[in-house]
């Protein structure tokens, strides 16, 4: 039955699904804006973590931020690549998860955005909690709940 899948769910935390951060694209503050274009580029990640050397969570960066300010009224302003750092432009108003938040907290956050940042209780950042992962692992829970279905 799908209700058993959902309980299972509930008995998750963030820290159950996070991606860990050693395996997240990042920038640092300090970076200038043409480092962080080469690295959302490359990984073909929307936006990513703008941490500094303690991992402490400062923003987020994305490609739309970083147009965004290059376009000037005539024209597009290449040279504030190099010269803008990422901690001018990141935005810093975003959401958070703890460790030990409920899943359904991250599953609240992710209606809005596509992933939330994980720290713990000094703002160190942990990792990212994405709508992939959640939505994977319902998947998962659904086809359980079907199979155990089939053989009932
Ligand atoms: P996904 O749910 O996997 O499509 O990821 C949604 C967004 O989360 C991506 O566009 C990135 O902004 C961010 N993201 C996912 N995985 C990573 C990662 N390993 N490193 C940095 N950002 C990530």
């Amino acid at each position: 039955m799908f209700s058993l899948g959902a309980n299972e769910l509930m008995g998750l935390t963030i820290q159950d699904l996070m991606i860990s951060g050693d395996k997240v694209a990042h920038v640092q503050i300090g970076n200038n804006l043409e480092h962080a274009l080469l690295v959302l580029t490359k990984t073909g990640y929307t936006a990513i973590p703008v941490l500094d050397p303690t991992f402490t969570l400062h923003g987020l960066i994305g490609m739309n931020l970083i147009m965004d300010n290059i376009f000037g009224l005539e024209r597009i302003e290449f040279e504030k690549l190099e010269n803008m750092k990422v901690e001018e432009v990141m935005n810093t108003d975003i959401p958070r998860l703890y460790l030990h938040d409920t899943i359904e907290k991250g599953l609240d956050l992710v209606v809005n955005h596509p992933f939330v940042c994980v720290i713990n209780e000094n703002n160190i950042f942990e990792g990212i909690f994405t709508r992939r992962a959640i939505l994977k692992k319902v998947k998962k829970q659904i086809q359980l709940a079907n199979n155990g279905n089939d053989s009932e």
